[in-house]
C-alpha cells in the first residue's frame, strides 16, 4: 500500500515541453568546457563518458577532475530567472491536493533552483520534505544512498512510497532497492523501458 509519493523535480512536475532542462544542460556543457579547458562539443563527449560511471556531472567532475567549487557550479548552471519558462499549473495543484497523500521531493538540483520552480508552479507549500543535492552531501541518484537517506528521513519505506522520474536510470536505480518506482516518459523516449511509466502524472492514480 502506498503511503508516502517521493516525486523528482526536473520534467517530473513540469513538462519536458518548456525546455528547462535544455537550457541548463546547455550551461552544464559550458561549465564543465570552462573548467576542464575544452571546446564544447569535446566537453559533451567527456561528460558523456562520465555520468554513465556516475549519477550527475557534478559529482563526476568531483570524483575524477578535483573540482570543488559547488556554488560556483550552482550558479552557473541555476541563474535566477531561469524559472521563468515554467508556467503556473494550477491543475498540477488540484491533482496532487486530490491524492490525499503525502508528498516529497527527491531531486538532483540544488535547493534554489528547486524552490524557484515549484514557487512558479505553484505548489511549494504542498511538499512535506524537499531532498535536494545538498541535503544528500552531493551524492544523487541513482546512488542507493540517495534514496535510502530520503526514505529514512520521511519514515518510509520503499514498497510503500511510491517514487516517480523521467530518468529510466534513477527509476531503476529506486527498483533496484524494492522500490515502487514509475518513469515518467512525457514523449514516449523509451519505448523498451520494461517497466510501469506514464506520460501524464494523472496517470500515477493507476499505481495508488
Ligand atoms: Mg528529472
Amino acid at each position: 500500500m502506498i503511503r508516502y509519493i517521493l516525486f523528482d523535480l526536473d520534467n517530473t512536475l513540469y513538462s519536458i515541453r518548456t525546455g528547462m532542462e535544455e537550457d541548463f544542460q546547455r550551461r552544464i556543457i559550458a561549465f564543465t568546457a570552462r573548467f576542464l579547458g575544452l571546446s564544447p562539443e569535446e566537453a559533451l563527449i567527456r561528460r558523456r563518458e562520465g555520468i554513465s560511471r556516475y549519477g550527475t556531472t557534478l559529482e563526476w567532475l568531483m570524483g575524477d577532475r578535483g573540482f570543488t567549487a559547488i556554488d560556483e557550479y550552482y550558479a552557473a548552471v541555476h541563474p535566477s530567472g531561469e524559472e521563468d519558462v515554467i508556467p503556473p499549473d494550477p491543475e498540477l495543484r488540484r491533482f496532487l491536493e486530490s491524492l490525499g497523500l503525502p508528498l516529497a521531493i527527491l531531486t538532483n538540483s540544488p535547493r534554489e533552483h528547486t524552490d524557484r520552480v515549484l514557487a512558479k508552479i505553484g505548489i511549494a507549500d504542498l511538499f512535506t520534505h524537499i531532498f535536494d543535492m545538498r541535503w544528500n552531501g552531493n551524492q544523487g541518484k541513482p546512488l542507493p544512498i540517495a534514496f535510502t537517506r530520503a526514505l529514512d528521513a520521511l519514515g518510509s519505506g520503499p514498497d510503500n512510497t511510491l517514487f516517480v522520474d523521467d530518468a529510466p536510470r534513477y527509476v531503476q536505480g529506486y527498483l533496484n532497492l524494492g522500490g515502487r518506482g514509475i518513469l515518467r516518459d512525457e514523449l514516449d523516449r523509451h519505448p523498451d523501458y520494461p517497466h510501469p511509466k506514464i506520460r501524464e502524472l494523472r496517470e500515477l492514480t493507476r499505481y495508488l
